[in-house]
Order: C-alpha cells, then sequence, then structure tokens
C-alpha cells in the first residue's frame, strides 16, 4: 500500500485526526452551546461583517464573545476537511509541505512557519 504521493503517512493522518478531534471536541465543550453550532454553520467568513446585516445578531455576539476559540474551532474543522480531502500538511499559501514538528506542535497549522510569519506581519 505504498503511495508515494501521499503527503503523511496513514498512521500518521490516524494520529493527526484523532488530536484534531480531540481538540475540537474539548472545545465545543468550552463554549459548551449550541449557539456555536449555528455561528460555525451560518456564516462562511465570521469576519464578513456585511453579512451580518440581516441575520440574529445572537451568533455574532457570541462570535464576538468567543472570537479566538471559534477562529480556533473553525482553523481545526478546516484541518479536518483537508484530512479528508488528502491535502493535509501541506502549507496554503506555498504549498511545501509542513514539518513534522509543527504538525505535532500545531496539527491544524494552515501555514508553514515562513508564510505564517509573513502573513503575520504583513496584514498588520
Ligand atoms: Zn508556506
Amino acid at each position: 500500500m505504498a503511495n508515494v504521493k501521499s503527503k503523511a503517512k496513514s498512521s500518521d493522518v490516524r494520529q493527526f485526526r484523532k488530536m484534531l478531534e480531540q481538540k475540537s471536541t474539548e472545545l465545543k465543550a468550552q463554549l459548551g452551546t449550541p449557539t456555536v453550532h449555528t455561528a460555525l454553520k451560518a456564516i462562511p467568513d465570521p469576519y464578513d461583517t456585511a453579512d451580518w446585516a440581516e441575520k440574529s445578531h445572537e451568533e455574532w455576539i457570541f462570535l464576538q464573545k468567543n472570537n479566538s476559540e471559534v477562529a480556533l474551532l473553525r482553523e481545526i474543522e478546516g484541518a479536518l476537511v483537508r484530512l479528508r480531502d488528502g491535502n493535509f500538511g501541506t502549507c496554503l499559501d506555498c504549498g511545501l509541505p509542513l514539518s513534522r514538528k509543527r504538525l505535532e506542535a500545531v496539527p491544524w497549522a494552515q501555514y508553514c512557519v515562513t508564510c505564517q510569519e509573513r502573513r503575520q506581519t504583513g496584514s498588520n
């Protein structure tokens, strides 16, 4: 079952999926309200405020209060999707594989260290 194209070994995928699901469950429990599910599903991009004009502000307020947790949860959900699609572990920006060390520390990382730093300094 050697698949040279595969970016991560299936044993790694299982390990990372477990880490991601665990963290996701933990965060959902921490947020502790069904509103998070509505909020996550309702708005593709919670930072696109224009979208909120016609919607209940309950989710919006919830997102504001739990901004970092919700953002993290979305990153985790995104990583789980990438795992399913088979492109987990590559930088969304430059397409280079993320280091194993980085993935072990932050399995939901979207960008390599270089791109992450560039984005952080670039967007400020
Ligand atoms: Zn990159």
